[in-house]
């Protein structure tokens, strides 16, 4: 096995985006891995090739290049299959992100709850966490048959799962919660919190943005009803997202957006929906792009992923501890069990400009509120400084943040 050193070297070789310089020279020191991860050379290969070679549309072309533009893209959904190992590779739904996949469980879900409700003035409760990410807050919040009680979270940033018995009553049937949070990392104890939900019948979707890139993720070992998540944080091109259902619940789950491609018959009054996952893929989806996930997909499985995730935490205690020595520096999210995603403050000085100070260093770093203004306000902070790591990373790197935090505090005092 190659030693964890030489595997980094070799893995950076191929993210030509890492070569490159800014502010007129500086070289790119990228910590911004939770926002959006850059592609490998396959990945970029994979593009080109699609627009050199294999440009059609899919599913309906009888000619060569669609047929294979289409056993390509079924080839893709076969690799997500195994990524996160689903049972069928028809429980696996090309969207174009997570937001979308949430937005349309949302709608799709609420429906079902009205069909099946037998009083329409009382509300189905559903459960969220105060750690969500907006795109697990909003689209909840627009159907107006639900009513939204939130799993609270400690000091810490771990989940209060002392409290999470009270918020079930017989009204709840549903729980969708994050795996990883995005702005303070957390990771939260998914089969303890999905047994206890299961056992009292509700529905559970996992967000598994912040997850999929960097820990296994198993849907069967999980057995969640639902999980989502987007290429753009896996290595592959934005725009294309994966909602994962299991098989009857998605036989189950009505259309909530239909249109060519999704259906078997349709008649100027009424429409027939082919069987998942057609029926939730109506349009020309993003075929690049899923032939871009299926490339990062292939590279991610062929590298020691054990590793690399290993060595992504080893990153995270390394920053940890060092940014903690330096005065006036407050860790936001202090869980046990942490994705490679390290939050800060620095006393007097607003995380932003701090953002600013390291960019003029060509440090890449998010500084805001990271879509998650509850956790925000449970911190009693406007927004965070956030360094997240990709196994590419090095503690060279780290070495040059945490220069530059000393650097930004010197520059304010
Ligand atoms: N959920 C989490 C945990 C995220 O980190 C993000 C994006 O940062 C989202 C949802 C939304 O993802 P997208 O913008 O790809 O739809």
């Amino acid at each position: 096995m190659a030693t964890t050193t030489d595997a980094i070297a070799k893995v950076r070789q191929e993210f030509p985006f890492l070569r490159r310089k800014v502010h007129g020279g500086l070289p790119l020191t990228y910590f911004d891995n939770a926002a959006m991860t850059p592609v490998p050379s396959i990945v970029q290969q994979r593009l080109a090739s699609y627009y050199q070679s294999d440009t059609a549309n899919i599913h309906r072309g009888l000619y060569y290049v669609s047929v294979e533009a289409t056993r390509q893209y079924e080839d893709a959904r076969k690799r997500v299959q195994k990524f996160i190992n689903a049972k069928h590779c028809d429980e696996i739904i090309f969207m174009p992100g997570t937001t979308i996949a949430l937005n349309l469980l949302a709608q799709a879900i609420s429906a079902q709850f009205a069909a099946t409700s037998n009083n329409d003035s009382e509300k189905t409760e559903i459960i969220l966490t105060t750690m969500e990410h907006h795109s697990n807050i909003v689209p909840w919040q627009l159907q107006t048959n639900l009513c939204i009680k939130y799993l609270p979270m400690l000091a810490n940033g771990e989940l209060d799962l002392d409290a999470l018995p009270q918020l079930i009553s017989s009204k709840t049937k549903l729980i969708s919660l994050v795996h990883a949070s995005n702005s303070i990392g957390t990771i939260n104890p998914l089969p303890e919190i999905l047994q206890l939900c299961k056992a009292h019948g509700l529905i559970t979707i996992v967000d598994a943005a912040q997850s999929v890139g960097h820990m296994p993720v198993d849907v069967q070992t999980l057995d969640c009803d639902y999980l989502v998540f987007s290429s753009h944080k896996i290595y592959a091109p934005t725009g294309v997202g994966v909602l994962y259902g299991k098989q009857d619940m998605l036989k189950q789950l009505p259309v909530v957006s239909g249109g060519g491609g999704s259906i078997k018959q349709v008649d100027l009054d009424k429409t027939s929906f082919l069987p998942p996952p057609a029926k939730f893929e109506a349009g020309t989806p993003n075929i690049s792009g899923v032939l871009g996930l299926d490339s990062a997909l292939e590279f991610l499985m062929n590298n020691d992923l054990p590793q690399l995730w290993q060595h992504e935490q080893d990153l995270l205690s390394y920053a940890t501890a060092a940014l903690q020595e330096i005065d006036g520096v407050r860790i936001i999210g202090t869980a046990r069990q942490k994705v490679s995603i390290l939050s800060f403050v620095i006393a007097g000085i607003h995380p932003h400009d701090i953002g600013t100070l390291l960019d003029f260093e060509g440090i890449a770093v998010r500084a805001s509120h990271h879509c998650t203004h509850p956790t925000m306000k449970h911190f009693k902070v406007p927004a965070t400084v956030r360094a997240a790591f990709s196994f590419f990373n090095t503690t060279a790197e780290v070495d040059l943040l945490v220069k530059a935090v000393s650097k930004a505090i010197h520059t304010f005092r």
